[in-house]
């Protein structure tokens, strides 16, 4: 075939294409013209998940009836006059090409009425030709109704996914930029009821809630972090809180949602050596940087942007996060400026007050509150995963039969048996895995166990993952099950309520990766058979767990990310006894 032109019903089809893949990229496109033009609430409608209907309607500028034929047309812009401009783009949209693209595989509607006009202007295309243009009623802002999206692609319609995927990402759309955006009003409706709506009064925690629901919102750790002109706020999770993809973890640059961003790698940094193998923390991030240093002009859909100082942005997040993480849980040390009774003092923000000793005992228990990451309780030079390992400690004792008291060279340390206990058998129990060896060790009795039906099921299928581990377990009649033997680490712990805890977690996740599986299993096991608060330990076992702890990669978090210990600086107990510094 000789070279030639595309037809430009097949050109604008490609391009098309690009922006335009299912009917979240239509809310996207859509609530970001009415973003950019100074919106101050968006409604947007849909039904049966966007393919029928999606209609976003704004109270912005609105489009002059004059202009209207051109807002449709491919590389007709409002907000680009330059090649120069390129470089310091202050708005969502530049290239021209939402509603040309949208126009050319729907049917759509647009109607606007600008401030000093007393007429509106509607305008219609249907898939790509302009069919009417006529002066019409209409409040002041944008309407926009997109129908029968993809009518002349059919083949674009197969790749949609079902209602509820599509209806998914719309909504996880809509919430994020309401989020993004707290100061304007948001709704979201499908037929009559509206499933997300916000206030426009800036108060993201409430939209937080919309997004993650109530008991995750409350657990979400907030981030605010200023630096040489860049800033991030937002939300991440404690390193206990984690999804099996990395579908969760969310960015905005400069108020836009930027789905492809080695930014997503700074996260993964942060969280090094907090999370297991294969779980990804949930993050909603908003970065603030000069838009010269961004290059927003990348990806036909703009969901890839380059940094102009990739590293500086990216060392910036990565140490961000991970202040934030540490001031939350993992960090052991206090401050040595923060008055020991968690009482506030009045240099330090309002936040502040709540990552006192109190605080941080009571954190055990994920429950949440939230870290304002400016706490000076954490030193950069924290931020190191090398600073995780523990100096040699001197046991002291134990406490409350929960607690290990011990000495180090900087100071006290307060270990939590329990979750020492887990981390040191996680960390053995994973070696051991790793090295394809864990011994296992005969039951003299074998146990027998029975699960209700659905658990019974579970089990059969896993019972090579068990056996992988050291247990060997057979099927015994109807959803009974017998141990004959369990791993030689676990000596001689109950070995029907180590089956029970593995079944848990099969029961938990769908379909996990197997690798994914495997450190879940390892965690939950160890978790049920570590040592519990209130076990009343001999001179020689804690002696055994402290130097078993010393010797861990990560002895500070338990494997499901909460501390194992709280360290009581030197320098703080000075402090505390008025032996340094001002106080
Ligand atoms: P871009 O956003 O990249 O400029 P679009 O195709 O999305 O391209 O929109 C084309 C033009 O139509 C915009 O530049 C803007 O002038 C106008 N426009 C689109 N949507 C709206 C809206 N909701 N309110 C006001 N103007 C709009
Ligand atoms: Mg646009």
């Amino acid at each position: 075939m000789p070279i030639q032109l595309l037809a430009p019903e097949v050109a604008s089809q490609i391009a098309a294409g690009e922006v335009v893949e299912r009917p979240a990229s239509v809310v996207k496109e859509l609530v970001e013209n009415a973003l950019d033009a100074g919106a101050k609430s968006i409604h947007v409608t849909i039904q049966e998940a966007g393919r029928r209907l999606v209609e976003v309607a704004d109270d912005g500028s609105g489009i002059p009836a004059s202009e209207l034929p051109l807002a449709v047309e491919r590389h007709a812009t409002s907000k680009l006059d330059s090649a120069a401009d390129l470089f310091h783009i202050a708005t969502l949209g530049f290239r021209g090409e939402a509603l040309a693209s949208i126009g050319s595989v729907s049917r759509m509607t647009v109607t606007s009425r600008v401030k000093d006009s007393d007429t509106g202007a509607r305008i219609r295309v249907e898939g790509g030709l302009v069919k009417t243009v006529e002066a019409v009623g209409a409040p002041v802002g944008t309407l926009i109704r997109v129908e029968d999206l993809f009518y002349n692609v059919p083949a674009r319609l197969k790749f949609l996914k079902q209602d509820v995927t599509e209806r998914r990402a719309i909504d996880g759309l809509v919430t994020r930029y309401a989020l993004a955006y707290p100061g304007a009003r948001f709704r979201l409706t499908d037929g009559t009821t509206p499933t997300l709506q916000t206030s426009g009064d800036g108060d993201r925690r409430a939209i937080l809630a919309a997004l993650y629901g109530v008991d995750v919102a409350k657990q979400m750790l907030e981030v605010l972090s200023e630096e040489d002109g860049i800033r991030m706020t937002g939300y991440i999770s404690p390193a206990a809180l984690t999804r099996s993809n990395r579908r969760e973890m969310t960015f905005f640059i400069n108020g836009r949602w930027v789905s492809d961003t080695p930014l997503t790698q700074a996260l993964m940094q942060a969280y090094h050596t907090l999370l297991m193998v294969g779980r990804y923390p949930l993050t909603t991030l908003f970065l603030e940087i000069d838009p010269q240093e961004v290059d927003v002009n990348v990806h036909p859909a703009k969901a890839e942007v380059r940094f102009r100082s990739q590293e500086r942005v990216f060392s910036f997040v990565q140490r961000s996060t991970r202040r934030a993480l540490l001031a939350y849980s993992p960090v052991p040390s206090l401050p040595p400026t923060q008055n020991l009774w968690g009482g506030s003092q009045s240099s330090v923000t309002s936040n502040q007050s709540s990552v006192g000793l109190d605080w941080m005992i009571g954190h055990s228990e994920v429950e949440g509150s939230t870290v304002n990451v400016e706490s000076p309780s954490v030193q950069p030079t924290n931020l190191q995963p090398s600073t995780f390992n523990l100096p040699l400690l001197r046991l002291i004792g134990q406490i409350g039969a929960t607690y290990l008291i011990a000495e180090g060279p900087d100071g006290l340390y307060l270990i939590d048996q329990h979750a020492a206990h887990e981390r040191v058998l996680f960390e053995k129990l994973m070696l051991q895995h790793a090295q394809k060896n864990i011994p296992s060790q005969a039951l003299l009795t074998p146990v027998v166990v029975t699960l209700p039906p659905s658990s019974g099921a579970v089990i059969s299928n896993q019972l090579s993952v068990l056996g992988k581990f050291g247990f060997e377990v057979e099927p015994f009649g109807p959803n009974s099950f017998q141990i004959r033997a369990m791993p030689a680490l676990f000596g001689n712990a109950d070995p029907a309520a180590a089956l029970r805890a593995l079944v848990e977690d099969f029961e938990e996740d769908e379909s996990p990766l197997q690798q994914e599986i495997e450190a879940r299993v390892a965690g939950r096991v160890c978790k049920r058979l570590a040592v519990k608060a209130g076990q009343v330990l001999s001179p020689d076992e804690q002696r055994a767990l402290l130097t078993d702890l010393e010797n861990c990669d990560s002895p500070r978090t338990c494997p499901h990310g909460r501390p194992t210990m709280i360290h009581l600086s030197v320098d703080l107990l000075e402090r505390q006894f008025g032996r340094r510094g001002a106080r």
